[in-house]
């Protein structure tokens, strides 16, 4: 086997399966949701493959019936940060050396775990925990996750492939050394397959992980971990541990053995950690790799051209589908007046048909916001909205937080272009709509290119086509994920590479062999097979060119 040349060739995606009533995947998945409906796990941290309870303990809520604890989960404290540092760092040589087949088997049996034994386990976990509906689950804490492994196998292949020419004479080689210290994954509460990620990919190439997830999505990611292990990932490669994320990233980012940090999350966040970088330069043995993908305000612009019912159904899918809580979500839409009042119409008629609840009952399109804190900022900003001369909530805007976190899908209508919910990130059903003059189409474009600080995902839809150039031109650096007449959402690993630049992020692509190239530290060896015995030119080998 030593001498195997391996080459992961390039996979296909996961099928993504349908749920419907009667098949067979339903009934396994709605025997596990009532499985995990019935007990109450508890989460330990995982350091150095064991697990550390510290008896400082918080709670996992179902989103939908907060009072519903379906897990209790330990806290790291200062001491267990340090050890899952001192975890990282004590398996790294050997994670490091082992083969990257090796290396690379075990991550696919991750994804061959996920694809069948425990696809119903990530499923009702995501559902309960994360508040996700059937198929907003199964398209990524099943599907984008396996697709994540199974894609980045494939191009570690190709990196490691990737070597410099050879004169005769001499030999040159690349080796892909990981990095030299450990990597701190940290991630957001609303994909599952992103949580994976963070902390996987960087493991597939030899680093090791102190992971800090995210709270509100523990009960996913603690089945995730477990598998982890089922699938021998060794003991000290990836190190869970929950707990406040300053607290953690305070301890984290100072040490000296921090070689690249792995985030997605709020903007906000992430300057605190970039900050942190910045000052803490001097402790490092290494510059650390940062590599963030955080917030977005995302657009649908809308030409005269544009066929109405695409329009109408993107800006349901994209703004509401999980109650708009992802980086990628449509929460700002420009509409020609022409096609306004049609638009307006069908909207209202596909929200009325909407029905909003418990991710078990299958019928529910829209399930509950995350937790308290975002219920009570996605509810401001509707108050904004509505105590606003500039702007008027058209649908929606009630929430009800007695049960669960819900909020209606609401749409916003404004005058104002720069009205406060055109240009901040919400996180919630919140679809801001501003309708424009049909001639000022250029103007518009100039506008959405500058009305926010972000520019992650964005459409343009049209039937002429000199209408979607213009609109690419323009808004060349308003997306790192630009759609022709699609939402602007549900982007597919292998397919379209994702992320943005701005204040979205470093725009490193999770889900191509971009993102794999942050998680190396290339070392050229060079070497000579007939070092030369002379050290003078062949042109000085006259009589006068001697001493
Ligand atoms: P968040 O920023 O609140 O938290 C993200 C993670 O950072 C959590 O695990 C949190 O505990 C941790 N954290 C907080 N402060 C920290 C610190 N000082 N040091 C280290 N870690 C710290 O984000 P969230 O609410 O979990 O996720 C939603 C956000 O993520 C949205 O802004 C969304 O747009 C973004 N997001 C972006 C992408 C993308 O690909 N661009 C994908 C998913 C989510």
């Amino acid at each position: 086997m030593n001498n195997a040349q391996f080459y992961y060739a390039r996979p296909q995606n996961e099928p993504v399966l349908e749920y419907k009533k009667g098949s067979p995947e339903r009934k396994t998945l709605e025997a596990e949701l009532k499985r995990q409906s019935n007990i109450q796990v508890e989460i330990p941290l995982i350091i150095g493959g064991k697990e550390v309870r510290t008896g400082n303990t918080g709670n996992v809520v179902m989103p939908h019936d907060h009072q519903h604890v379906l897990a209790t989960y330990h806290k790291a404290g200062e001491k267990e940060v340090r050890m899952a540092i001192d975890a990282a760092m004590e398996a790294h040589l050997q994670w490091a050396e082992m083969s990257w087949v090796e290396r690379t088997s075990i991550t696919l049996k991750v994804a061959a775990l996920i694809s069948g034994k425990y696809r119903a386990v990530m499923n009702a976990s995501t559902m309960l925990g994360q508040g996700k509906n059937a198929y907003q689950s199964e398209i990524e804490a099943a599907c984008e996750l396996i697709d994540f492994i199974r894609f980045n196998a494939h191009y570690v292949s190709d990196i490691y492939n990737d070597q410099p020419h050879s004169e005769i004479g001499n030999l040159n080689r690349v080796e892909y050394r990981p990095l030299e210290g450990f990597v701190f994954a940290v991630s957001p509460f609303n994909f599952t397959a992103i949580a994976s990620n963070l902390a996987l990919a960087p493991a597939a190439l030899g680093n090791t992980i102190v992971w800090k997830p995210s709270t509100t999505s523990l009960l996913s990611n603690y089945y995730l971990m477990k598998i982890f292990k089922e699938a021998g990932l060794p003991d000290g490669v990836i190190n869970f541990i929950p707990g406040s994320g300053s607290m953690i990233g305070d301890i984290v980012l100072k040490d000296k053995n921090l070689g690249g940090i792995h985030f997605t999350g709020s903007n906000n966040t992430f300057n605190n950690i970039w900050r942190a970088v910045g000052n803490n330069l001097e402790h490092y043995r290494s510059y650390p790799r940062v590599v963030g993908e955080t917030g977005g305000k995302d657009f649908v612009m809308v030409h005269p051209s544009a066929n109405v019912d695409e329009v109408a159904t993107a800006l349901v899918r994209g703004a509401f589908e999980y109650q708009g809580q992802k980086c990628s979500a449509a929460s700002r839409a420009y509409i020609p007046k022409s096609l306004w009042e049609e638009t307006r119409q069908k909207l209202s008629e596909n929200i009325a048909m909407i029905k909003q609840g418990d991710p078990r009952d299958f019928c529910n399109f829209v399930n509950a916001v995350i937790d308290e804190k975002a219920f009570d900022k996605i509810m401001g900003y509707i108050e904004k909205a509505r105590d606003s001369k500039d702007a008027e909530v058209i649908i929606g805007g009630n929430g009800d937080k007695s049960k669960g976190y819900f909020i209606e899908p609401t749409v916003v209508l404004t005058k104002d272009p720069h009205f406060v919910t055109m240009e901040e990130e919400i996180f919630g059903p919140v679809l801001s709509i501003y309708v424009y003059e049909d001639d000022d189409f250029e103007k518009t474009l100039e506008l959405v290119n500058n009305t926010s600080p972000y520019a992650l995902t964005g459409s343009i839809f049209a039937q002429d086509r000199y209408a979607t150039v213009k609109a690419c031109q323009t808004l060349r650096y308003a997306a790192g994920n630009f759609y022709f007449n699609d939402k602007p959402t549900g982007a597919v690993v292998g397919q379209q590479p994702f992320g943005g630049s701005r204040m979205s992020g470093t725009n490193d692509k999770a889900g191509s062999y971009l993102n794999l190239l942050r998680w190396i530290n290339p070392r050229t060896v060079k070497e000579t097979f007939t070092p030369p015995t002379d050290f003078r030119y062949p042109f000085m080998h006259e009589e006068k060119c001697y001493r």
